[in-house]
């Protein structure tokens, strides 16, 4: 994850700020370096570097701090601020009627873009599809093809045209019927002419909406050329940023998008359609300094719960979660949840005071709740009593016995099943209390 050290690195230098009231000179300086460090690691820009510190630095000096507000929630508050002025505001993306064209380089992720895209519409309840005009590299047609098949969206594409401007017109009469229309263009190794000049030509029979460039996060400070020329070429309304599983890097692209002055629209962190979130300042940096991010953490449980059509488990409410009051049955349903929102981690950090350090001390293994695993957990369940599932730790040997008999697993799959419950408990109660107040506090002025 882009910036992934600055939020842990800077809760260590603000937490020696706990129990002071007010800040010197020499405290803002230890922050502000580490702040430096932490940024030009991932490769930001150092003018910008240097711009953001000293804002940091003047106003944690010269404002004064609200009443009843530490020192340290003084300056996280001011750094919190400053880091969202620096990576701006979200492009603007209605959901409505709209053709949204991808630009970028060849492996910067638009193909797998447009796919993830396409299934993030289809979440929000419209009716997308891809537009494939890649003639250039060979493999682009089936592996759009089979992306889309997977996010269950529409596709079109010609692998016996070689023209791109003519998959793109006959393309925009096939899916006439889609609300939400994503053409996906050829990239090239470098800005080459022809690159300019055919997504020219595919930009205007296309008469995108929105124009969005893909970058690869871990493009460093050659994002802001590629940014320029095709700002300059078929202007570009917003970026998607790429492959941040894969790197503590990325301020090459925040960078770009900043002196720019364009926006970000989506962030991207895997391979597989579900792995895309739309950009939200406030929740990036939150998450970043280590605050978790609720509203991101609830969209997705919200979305997990509406595919385990949860309209039958009224009582289940996603908050609970994060009440630390955990049963076997709560389990289930979290997993199958889960399950659906993604890795377990990447879903744990957004989470309050689970990014970032929390995550580091769990054993590797706590959240290691695979497929198979769960099913072999799934069978167990079902030969266990309502009150087992309601109160697992009042289960003793003998019924683990017998629940390893009803269910055909071994004892040790039900063995293992209840310590994964203790885990999972455990940790829900180490974040417990741990949410909104430093949020609110946080957001406060
Ligand atoms: P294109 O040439 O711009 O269309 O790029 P592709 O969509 O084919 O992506 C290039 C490679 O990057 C593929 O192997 C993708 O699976 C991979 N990729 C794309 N987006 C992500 C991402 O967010 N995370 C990771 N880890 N890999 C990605």
């Amino acid at each position: 994850m882009v910036l992934d050290d600055l939020g842990s690195s800077l809760r260590g230098t603000l937490d020696s700020l706990r129990g002071k009231s007010r800040i010197d000179e020499e405290d803002v300086e230890k922050v502000v370096k580490e702040i430096q460090r932490s940024l030009l690691q991932a490769d930001v820009d150092v003018s910008l570097v240097m711009e953001l510190s000293d804002s940091i630095e003047e106003r944690s000096l010269e404002e004064e701090p609200p009443a009843g507000t530490t020192a340290r929630d003084h300056v996280l508050r001011i750094v919190y601020e400053e880091l969202v002025d620096l990576v701006g505001e979200s492009t603007e993306l209605p959901l409505e009627e709209q053709t949204i064209m991808l630009a970028g380089l060849q492996g910067s992720g638009k193909t797998t873009t447009a796919a993830k895209m396409a299934w993030w519409f289809s979440k929000k309840g419209l009716r997308p599809a891809v537009i494939q005009t890649d003639t250039f590299r060979p493999g682009a047609y089936e592996q759009a093809k089979q992306m889309c098949e997977r996010a269950e969206v529409d596709f079109y594409g010609d692998p016996d045209e070689d023209d791109p401007v003519k998959i793109a017109r006959d393309g925009l009469e096939a899916t006439e019927d889609a609300d939400v229309r994503i053409v996906d263009t050829a990239g090239r190794h470098a800005l080459e002419d022809d690159l300019i000049d055919e997504i020219e030509e595919i930009e205007a029979t296309v008469q995108p909406d929105r124009s969005l460039l893909v970058l690869d996060a871990a493009i460093g400070q050659g994002a802001k050329d590629q940014a320029t020329q095709f700002e300059t070429s078929v202007g570009i309304d917003g970026v998607v940023i790429t492959k941040l599983d894969g790197t503590a890097k990325g301020g090459g692209a925040l960078t770009a998008v900043n002196e720019t002055g364009s926006t970000i629209a989506f962030l991207g962190s895997g391979e597989t359609v579900q792995d895309i979130e739309r950009f939200e300042p406030s929740g990036f940096i939150s998450r970043l300094l280590g605050m978790g991010d609720l509203k991101q953490l609830t969209e997705r449980v919200e979305r997990a719960m509406e595919e385990t059509q949860a309209e039958e488990e009224e009582d289940w409410d996603p908050e609970d979660m994060l009440k630390g009051e955990f049963t076997l049955k709560d389990m289930k349903r979290q997993m199958d949840a889960m399950n659906k929102m993604g890795p377990l981690d990447q879903v744990m950090d957004m989470i309050p005071g689970m990014g970032g350090g929390l995550m580091d001390q769990l054993p590797d293994d706590a959240m290691d709740v695979t497929q198979d695993r769960m099913r072999n957990f799934e069978v167990v369940m079902d030969s266990m009593t309502e009150d087992e599932l309601e109160n697992p730790r009042s289960i003793g040997a003998s019924q683990v016995r017998r629940i390893a008999k009803g269910s055909g697993q071994g004892e040790e799959t039900v063995r293992e099943l209840l310590e994964q419950h203790k885990m999972m408990s455990r940790t829900m109660k180490q974040f417990q209390g741990m949410g909104d107040g430093d949020m609110q506090r946080m957001m406060k002025k």
